[in-house]
């Protein structure tokens, strides 16, 4: 048997040597504590888990669903983005439900990149970005994201020679893994750098709805000329505890959206209808679950900054996302500190080198665990790092 080569041009998976050394602690019944994988731990809300357990009863929901999705779950989304942005989308033309947002993120390099074209990737990123870019057969140049600039990427800085080859660009804010936000200003900025040089601007928006302190998160839509070159990408996956679910949509330029379209109906059938009823539930809902959600995240994230700063590690509180963004202590690589943590505390970070090279120097800490196991990973840290 012989794959392909594009299996072989994926990156290697560096968590792999992780998950091993974890599987071996387990085995000799070390009370691990991950603060690794971004997963929420908490239920979805019952009037969610009731919207679905009615419509998988109705049998109007067993046949394939259409491609496009129902005509009431796009018009929840629109109706969604105009009270939550102020943005006024059209619900036939500018929005497409998804099977989970990361099936449309990979998918969209299959629509807009050939051979040799270039996609413009933060890093360090969701590695999604990369592998689709890939595996559609093009190139990915990484932009580098560095607490200097607020890890917002130096458009300034991208080489000439990769940007005429470039045909996407990939933003995330509030973004994982560094937890880093940005006011509109630097989506305006995009947009319009985005149209200087003829590229779609992709807006990965996993986390805009989980943010702290009064910050509240723009959309990429909200930019002046946005819906000429830009999409952006929802997913219910973090914000309504749905991982598990797969229900997300990708919104946006009519023209990009109808390529994305046309890919897709080639690809899948579209999200099968119990869950856009479930979905609809979740965005015409009360918003209390999501408040309560996201309440449990701020009070993780302070119990977690607040124990590091006693330590003497200072990590300014993100005002987004479900993680936090940890420097490494001096003499540590990301690798070595993981692993440092893993032998010594029984605790599983994600380190920061793996979501590109940029992130060498962090790992990454997910506050998807209950606040008591946190409270006591906390507590384990102390005793090692001084
Ligand atoms: C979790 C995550 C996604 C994937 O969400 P799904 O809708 O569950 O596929 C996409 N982007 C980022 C940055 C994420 O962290």
């Amino acid at each position: 048997m012989r794959t392909a080569r594009r299996i072989e041009k994926l990156p290697p998976y560096l968590f792999a040597e992780i998950d091993r050394k974890v599987a071996q602690a387990r085995a000799r019944g070390a009370d691990i504590i991950s603060f690794g994988v971004g997963d929420p731990d908490l239920p979805t809300a019952p009037h969610i888990v009731e919207a679905l357990i009615d419509a998988a009863r109705d049998p109007a929901t067993h046949r394939y669903p259409s491609y496009t999705g129902m005509p009431r779950f796009r018009e929840s989304i629109a109706s969604w983005y105009g009270s939550r942005f102020g943005v006024k989308l059209d619900s036939d033309d500018e929005i497409q439900p998804l099977v989970g947002s990361k099936e449309g993120i990979f998918h969209l390099p299959v629509a807009f990149v050939d051979p040799s074209d270039v996609v413009l990737v933060p890093d360090p990123g969701y590695p999604v970005y990369e592998t689709g870019t890939i595996l559609a057969g093009g190139e990915a140049v990484l932009m580098p994201l560095v607490p200097e600039n607020g890890f917002v990427p130096d458009l300034d800085a991208i080489p000439q020679g990769a940007l005429e080859r470039a045909t996407v660009m990939w933003l995330n804010y509030p973004s994982n893994p560094t937890s880093a936000t940005v006011d509109l200003s630097v989506f305006e900025r995009a947009v319009s750098f985005c149209k200087e040089h003829d590229l779609l601007l992709a807006h990965d928006a996993a986390y805009t709805e989980i943010t702290f302190d009064g910050y509240v998160a723009p959309s990429v839509l909200q930019a002046d000329g946005a819906m000429d070159c830009a999409v952006e990408f929802h997913s219910l996956s973090k914000s309504y505890n749905m991982t598990g679910w797969r229900v997300g949509w990708v919104a946006g330029s009519p023209t990009a959206i109808e390529a994305l379209k046309r890919l897709k109906t080639n690809i899948d059938s579209g999200v099968f209808d119990a869950l856009q009823r479930a979905g609809i539930a979740a965005l015409d809902g009360p918003g209390d679950h999501l408040k309560e959600t996201v309440e449990r995240y701020r009070r993780r994230r302070d119990l977690l900054c607040d124990g590091l700063k006693s330590m003497g590690v200072v990590v300014e509180p993100p005002r987004g996302s479900i993680y936090v963004w940890v420097p490494v202590p001096q003499g540590h690589t990301s690798e070595s500190f993981t692993t440092f943590l893993l032998d010594e505390t029984d605790i599983v970070v994600a380190p920061g080198n793996g979501y590109g090279p940029s992130g060498e120097g962090f790992v990454r800490f997910s506050l998807t665990i209950s606040d008591d196991r946190l409270e006591e990973g906390v507590e384990r840290l102390r005793k090692v790092v001084t």
